[in-house]
């Protein structure tokens, strides 16, 4: 499989939600979590969430005051 970003790399992780998958770069990055602010029902079992969500719930807040 290869990044959703970088199709010239091979993947290291899959958004198990969108069948998507992900390098490391985009990992680290944590651009690898298409909607972290919606409810997952793979959440508690996501690679990608368990590294990510302190940037991921950081994101929805600033998505939120856009919204005002
Ligand atoms: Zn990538």
């Amino acid at each position: 499989m290869k990044c959703r970003f970088h199709p010239q790399r091979e993947a290291r992780v899959q958004c198990q939600k969108m069948e998507i998958w992900y390098c490391q770069e985009c990992l680290d990055a944590c651009r690898a979590c298409t909607d972290p602010c919606l409810y997952c029902k793979y959440r508690q079992q996501c690679v990608i969430w368990e590294l990510c969500r302190k940037e991921a719930r950081k994101r929805c807040k600033e998505l939120e005051k856009k919204k005002d």
